[in-house]
Formats: C-alpha cells, structure tokens, sequence
C-alpha cells in the first residue's frame, strides 16, 4: 500500500515543480469546513485568512456546494456566443442587490479592475469627451488591485512592479487619505476616474478617515470625474457592512466585486455600474470566455443570498468589534496597532528577540490559528464571517497564548 504523504513531502514537491511567486506558511490543507481548515495530518485550525477574504460564508459552505454541484452537472460553460438561462437571472439579482442599472460578470479580481479601467476610459471619450488617448486615471498610493502589467503599473510597490516594464501609461498616483492631493489632482481635465480601494487591505488593512469617500464621491461630482470602488476584498459585508463605501453611504459610479462573490467556490468577479457607463462598451469590445457562465451565474447568487440569510454583515461587525476590544487589551511589546473595521483587522507587530510577524504566525500555527504576515510587520485576521462568539474567544484566547509566550 501506498505511503500517505507527509506535509513535508508535499511542500517539497511544490516547491520542485511550481513556479516560486508565493512563500507560504508550512501547512498543508487538504480540507475545510465552516471557519476551520484541517491539514494532511489531520491537525484543526482557525482560518483567519479566508484565503483573502474570498471564504466570507465559511469553508464549503452546504448551500454553495449544493448550487456548484447541480449546476456543474447540468450547464457548466456555453460561452457568451449563446445565451444561457442562469445569466440573465443573476444579472437581475445582482442589480436589485447593490441598486445598480446593470453588470458585467469576469472570472477573477484583476480582470474585474481591467474591465472598469477600460469602462472608465471608454466613458471618458465617449461621454466626457476627453481627446483619445489622454485619459487619465487618479489611484492611491498603497493600493493593490491585482497582478496584471496596466495594474502594476499603477502600483507604488516595488516587489508587484519592478522588472515588469514597459508600464501602461494613463495613471496618476496620490497619497491614500488625502482629500487635498485628490483635489488637485481631479482638476485635470483629462481625469476620467478616481479608483480606490474604501480599505487598504493588502497594503495591511488601512482605514482612511472619517470623511475621506464622501469627500472624494463629492470631488468626483464636481470634476465629472468616475468614482471607482475596487471592494474585491472590502465588499460583502467584510467590513461590517454589505460594502465598506456603506460606512459612509457614499455610491460608486463603478463598483467592482470579486473573491466572496462565490464563497471561495469559483473565480468569480463582475464590475456594476449604470446605463450611462456600461451602455459605452458594445459587442465584441470586451469579453470573457468563462465570464457569466452559468456556474458562475448560480454561486454567485447562492453566495449573496447566504450574506443576507445569514446576517453576515451585522455578525462581521459584532464580531470585530469583540476581536479589537481584546486584541487592543494585549499587553504585548511586540504589538504596535490594532485597527480595521468589521472582521477586516490588522495588528502591526514590532520584531522582539529576533522574533518576527511571521515568527508569530508559525507560534500561531503550531497553536491551531491560520493568519499571514502582509508587508513583513503586519498580520491580518480575517476569518470567516460566520465565526460565533464562542468560537471567536477561543481564538482569541490561541492568540493572547501566542503573545504572552514570546512578549
Ligand atoms: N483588488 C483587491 C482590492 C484585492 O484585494 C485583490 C486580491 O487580493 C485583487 C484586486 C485581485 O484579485 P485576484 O487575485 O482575484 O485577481
């Protein structure tokens, strides 16, 4: 009888065959349920990732498999050359959902950000009447909307930009936060959009002032200029309410969604926006062959539908609000800042005894809690929205154990 392989084995693997653009923690999962994950051994852990917020309704949610399941063995792809009979009605719940006029459905994060890049530009030299070609977009320092070439090319960090050159023109960056550098910058002429994330959460979950989208959404209206929410990882009810733009009721002209809009079944992004916007791209302009297939089409209204069955938003903001009030109460050299909004958190370690972030989160792990260091010195916790408060104090208390150990 064949040996059971060890993680070892297949971390070693991984490591000989696959290309070497991640570095991850030394686990390996091979089954998840609700707010757990269980690795080859057989061990338990929290999940406070939730692989990038895309796992919000929790690990292989019942209703989710159901609806990938069915749907797979009766209609999985028709492309868009023939209309399907799941599409349609997903449109149709998506735009009642969020109170937009329609959408437009692609596969992952990035391609949903390039979608409203061109919706942005094609608006510009249509609508607003920018002169072809000088249309500019105005993005934020810190942000991360993805991995292509025009998305690094926005980017202010070196590890997603360098050696990827040469860089899509048509991008002016200003710092995160700072309603006077947007100010200045949305009165260019040629400034079609504004696009920006409500949260930094790659960059290690920075929440900009009280004020700052309203003050933008504003800016927008006064320049003509598109406001832009990428909510790939804020949106559905990450932050503690069903879009972090919520928070300040502020709308996007184009709003852009992806990870949990399946409950980490499926890449499944989509770009929602008006008439006046989505109406500028016509037939054969902009397409995807995977995009608004009728698994697609099926999860993702599942997936919704379960954000609201289950009141994933007020249990998010219930549940971060324990988490933060905790982990604040930690007293802990190494722990510089709590902060976040929702069950979207992020605390800022500082190095003690040569012991790092990432050393935290091997301590963490060995203790049976899953989270990863961003940026060398920050950690986020995420877990699945549907964590208890039973649940959430015991990995609080993994968490307090892992502090008190290394000081
Ligand atoms: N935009 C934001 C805000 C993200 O957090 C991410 C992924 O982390 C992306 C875009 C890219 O999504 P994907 O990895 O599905 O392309």
């Amino acid at each position: 009888m064949a040996q059971k392989m060890t993680s070892q084995s297949f971390i070693e693997k991984e490591d000989r065959y696959g290309a070497h653009n991640y570095h991850p923690l030394p686990v390996v999962l091979e089954k998840g349920e609700g707010i757990y994950v269980w690795d080859v051994e057989g061990k338990r852990y929290f999940d406070f990732l939730s692989a990038y917020s895309a796992v919000n309704q929790g690990h292989c949610h019942p209703r989710l498999v159901k609806a990938l399941t069915e749907q797979a063995s009766k209609l999985a792809l028709t492309s868009r050359a023939f209309y399907n009979n799941k599409l349609g009605d997903w449109e149709e719940y998506i735009t009642r959902y969020f109170g937009f006029d329609r959408m437009l459905p692609m596969n992952t994060g990035a391609e949903g950000v390039e979608t409203a890049l061109k919706l942005a530009r094609k608006w510009a030299y249509k609508v607003k009447g920018i002169a072809r070609n000088q249309a500019k977009i105005v993005v934020c320092n810190g942000n991360f909307h993805g991995r292509t070439i025009t998305i690094v090319s926005m980017s202010s960090d070196p590890d997603a930009y360098n050696d990827y050159g040469p860089y899509t023109p048509g991008f002016k960056n200003i710092p995160f936060n700072d309603v006077v550098a947007l100010e200045e910058a949305l009165s260019d002429p040629d400034v079609a959009a504004f696009l920006t994330e409500p949260i930094q959460a790659e960059a290690g979950v920075f929440v900009p002032s009280d004020g700052f989208l309203k003050a933008a959404r504003e800016l927008c209206d006064q320049y003509n200029v598109l406001f832009i929410a990428d909510e790939i990882q804020t949106g559905i009810a990450r932050s503690g309410k069903l879009l972090a733009v919520d928070h300040e009721n502020v709308k996007p002209d184009i709003l852009i969604l992806g990870k949990a809009l399946s409950g980490g079944m499926y890449p499944i992004s989509c770009v929602l926006a008006n008439d006046k916007v989505m109406l500028t791209i016509k037939p054969g302009e902009h397409g995807s062959t995977f995009g608004g297939n009728p698994i697609a089409s099926a999860v993702a209204m599942e997936a919704l539908q379960i954000i609201k069955d289950e009141n994933l938003a007020e249990n998010s903001d219930k549940m971060g609000q324990i988490f933060r009030k905790e982990l604040q109460a930690i007293k802990s050299e190494m722990i510089v800042e709590v902060r976040g909004k929702g069950l979207l958190n992020a605390v800022t370690i500082k190095p003690k005894n040569g012991k790092t972030a990432w050393d935290v989160c091997l301590e963490m792990k060995d203790m049976g809690l899953l989270a990863k260091p961003t940026h060398g010195d920050i950690i986020r916790f995420t877990p699945p929205l549907i964590i208890n408060e039973a649940q959430m104090k015991e990995a609080i208390a993994i968490i307090k154990e892992v502090f008190k150990k290394m000081g």
